[in-house]
């Protein structure tokens, strides 16, 4: 069988095939792209500062007028931020600025109004000595006109909105969302608002799912639930190509019923593999139709949530225009002893923290792979290498991270 490695190294290979430069992309305004990979790159419209800026509220100064201190001189005018100056200053003279006004011809610094007093007939007075250049940002000294800012593929996150606003992109061109379908199978599944039958259970999967491809960057597109027979799964299978990516759960288990993999070859979907050495998830199935990704994730929660993190995430990443396939991955001290039977790599949900400077890595108490109630409880995944029987409390442990870390730090600045 498979190892997580090798498994991902298939998904990984068929991600390469990816064009980015035939990805197709929308123009969509500014705060649209929050979220978003950039399908373009940005260059800084102009020199930052465009203009000689003072950084205080102050007196624009010549540098070498300040000695003797303290000095008198001459206040013969005042700029605003917005304004420009309209005269350049000349020996023994001040002008008063404000920060973000541009600096005037002739002043070398500008001294803050904390250290100066104003004097009867428009004099000041200055206490401080300055050297030349002090409290002046420079025209371009941040950034040049035509430097690149942010090169394509860049994910736009919070810091990246004001610098974008900054150099004028009101649209900005990113990389479409993914559409994922997302085809739940089972005959024994209802939806979130239908009340249970016996032997009925909800369709939870459709709904962990859609909020993984969401939080990867994709556009989720809920399929109806398709029963145990062929003919609603060949249906609606079908109907999920028409995506980028199709994520079928469950029906893909050795059980008398579970038709998916008979389905996708029908319709000519080639299965690339259809188990991983690992716990849970184990009959996991990777598969392609042209351009289109097509997996079968095994149909119990935790099974599906972690195939997912291990196998979707990466082509989701790859059809943004993002560089696939790294994992978050942390090391830190097991606070408990696992046992693990399988043989297979296993991959635990934990909580992860830091404490004291110290990342423990906290098994969750979990009844196995239809135990999704206590998968809520952890932000990762702890890993249990293949072949490894047990791992002992204190010793060091990967884990795969999925929402961040904790932590315990009660630092209020
Ligand atoms: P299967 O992979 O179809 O053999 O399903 C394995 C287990 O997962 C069974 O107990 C199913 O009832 C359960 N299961 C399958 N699909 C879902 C779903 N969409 N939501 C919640 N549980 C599911
Ligand atoms: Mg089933």
């Amino acid at each position: 069988m498979l190892t997580v490695k090798a498994a991902r190294d298939i998904v990984l290979e068929h991600c390469r095939s990816i064009e980015v430069g035939r990805l197709p992309s929308d123009v969509v305004p500014l705060p649209a792209s929050q979220g978003r990979v950039l399908a373009e790159p940005v260059y800084l419209d102009r020199d930052q500062p465009p203009f000689d800026r003072s950084m205080r509220d102050g007196y624009a100064v010549k540098s070498r007028d300040l000695d003797p201190l303290p000095a008198r001189l001459r206040c013969v005018g005042e700029i605003k931020a917005g304004e420009v100056p309209t005269r350049v200053l000349k020996s023994g003279e001040a002008i008063q600025i404000m920060t973000g006004a541009p600096a005037p011809e002739g002043a070398d610094a500008v001294v803050m109004v904390e250290h100066t007093e104003r004097l009867p007939k428009d004099d000041v007075a200055v206490f401080r000595s300055l050297p030349p250049g002090a409290n002046i940002a420079p025209t371009g000294s941040e950034r040049r006109q035509g430097e690149l800012l942010m090169p394509p593929s860049t994910r736009l996150g919070v810091l990246e909105m004001g610098a974008l606003a900054a150099v004028g992109k009101a649209q900005v061109r990113v990389f479409r969302r993914p559409a994922a379908g997302i085809l739940a199978t089972g005959d024994e599944l209802v939806d979130v608002d239908q009340e249970p039958g016996p032997g009925q259970i909800r369709n939870s999967n459709a709904y962990s799912l859609s909020a993984q491809v969401v939080s990867h960057g994709g556009a989720p597109r809920v399929l109806d639930t398709a029963g145990d027979t062929l003919d609603p799964l060949r249906r609606q299978i079908s109907l999920g190509l028409e995506n980028d990516i199709l994520l079928v759960s469950g029906g893909v288990s050795a059980g008398k019923y579970d038709l998916v993999e008979d389905v996708f070859e029908e319709l000519g979907i080639q299965i690339q593999f259809e188990a991983v050495s690992m716990r849970p998830g184990k009959p996991t199935v990777f598969a392609r139709r042209g351009r289109q990704f097509v997996f079968g994730l095994p149909g119990n929660p935790v099974s599906t949530f972690v195939a997912f993190e291990l196998f979707v995430v990466p082509v989701l990443q790859a059809l943004q225009g993002l560089p696939a396939g790294s994992l978050k991955m942390v090391r830190g001290r097991l606070q408990d002893r696992i046992q693990e039977k399988s043989g297979r790599t296993a991959l635990l949900p934990a909580t992860v923290s830091v404490e004291s400077g110290d990342i423990r890595i906290q098994p969750v108490s979990w009844k196995g792979s239809a135990d999704l109630f206590s998968l809520a409880d952890a932000n990762g995944l702890v890993v249990v290498p293949l072949e490894c029987r047990e791992m002992s409390a204190g010793q060091q442990a990967d884990a795969l991270l999925f929402e961040p870390m904790t932590g315990n730090s009660d630092c209020e600045f």
